[in-house]
């Protein structure tokens, strides 16, 4: 199923079991600042949730905002019962520390899942393997290729593949060539996320049956998004960018609410 048509499904799947509930799920959302790319994926949060049901609230702060009244802001919300998941838009003013702020947020509310002690998956390795889950891609035993470590995208999506039972290797920016072209061609999925527009091409060696997962964004001279594979590679299946892991991010957002709903 292409991606667009799954997330589909699964948003009507959430705004079903929202008009079961007996109150609005709600999210929220703070915000420091104005910076144009956050405010435009807050936007895109706030629609996702509007579509399903669920309600976003948004607290927002000027830049000269102290750390403490965004902490002591966050304390509140984590012991309001009407708040269900709690997200900071990143990136926020260098006098506040990401790192107080992660400690802060309630684990059962952290839906973002960035932190070690969240309950939550992080939204991108979520995302993609509740859609490679649905489309029945056979994890156990698998050769699976992660490329890129970050703390929020490759070490994550590693490690959830390990817990899927593939066979995971990592790379990064310092493998050597030879290498990389070897584990891309005994790869059975890839996962790419560097952000490196179309590195991965024709002249790398891809088993006909691979996946390949594009997580890379990139804005080309001609003013597009791009991922990090060339598009049409000659595989199975070839996730689009855009249209793709982003839609996907977008979902598990709401799929990881709905489960702090569950839990309560
Ligand atoms: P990041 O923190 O910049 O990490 C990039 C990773 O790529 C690093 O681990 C780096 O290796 C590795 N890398 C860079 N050049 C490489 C090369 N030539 N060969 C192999 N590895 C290389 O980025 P991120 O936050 O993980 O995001 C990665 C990309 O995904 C970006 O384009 C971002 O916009 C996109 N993204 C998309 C979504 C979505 O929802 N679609 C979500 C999150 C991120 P070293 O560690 O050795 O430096």
């Amino acid at each position: 199923m292409e991606i667009k048509e799954y997330v589909a499904l699964r948003k009507n799947a959430i705004k079903a079991q929202v008009e079961t509930l007996s109150r609005k799920p709600c999210l929220s959302i703070i915000t420091v600042g104005h910076d144009p790319a956050s405010e435009a994926y807050v936007r895109g949060k706030k629609k996702d949730a509007a579509e399903v049901g669920i309600e976003a609230k948004q607290t927002w702060f000027p830049e000269d905002i102290t750390e403490q009244t965004l902490l002591d802001t966050i304390r509140a919300q984590n012991n309001d019962p009407s708040i269900d998941g709690i997200l900071v838009q990143l990136p926020v003013p260098k006098s506040i520390s990401v790192e107080h702020i992660n400690a802060t947020i309630d684990p059962k509310k952290d839906v973002d899942g960035f932190t070690p002690t969240s309950h939550f998956r992080p939204c991108t390795p979520r995302g993609i393997i509740d859609y490679l889950t649905a489309e029945g891609f056979p994890f156990r035993g698998a050769n699976a290729v992660v490329v890129g470590r970050s703390e929020i995208v490759g070490k994550p999506m590693a490690k959830l593949l390990l817990e899927k039972d593939c066979n995971v290797v990592q790379l990064h920016s310092k493998t050597k060539e030879e290498d990389r072209r070897f584990y891309f061609a005994h790869a059975d999925l890839i996962v790419s996320a560097i952000g490196k527009m179309h590195l991965w091409d024709n002249s790398y060696s891809y088993r006909p049956s691979a996946w390949l997962v594009d997580v890379g964004i990139t804005r080309g001279e001609d003013g597009h998004l791009h991922g990090d594979f060339v598009p049409g590679l000659p595989v199975a299946k070839q996730t689009p960018v855009p249209g793709g892991v982003g839609l996907l991010t977008r979902l598990a957002l709401l799929e990881n609410l709905m489960e702090a709903v569950s839990h309560r």
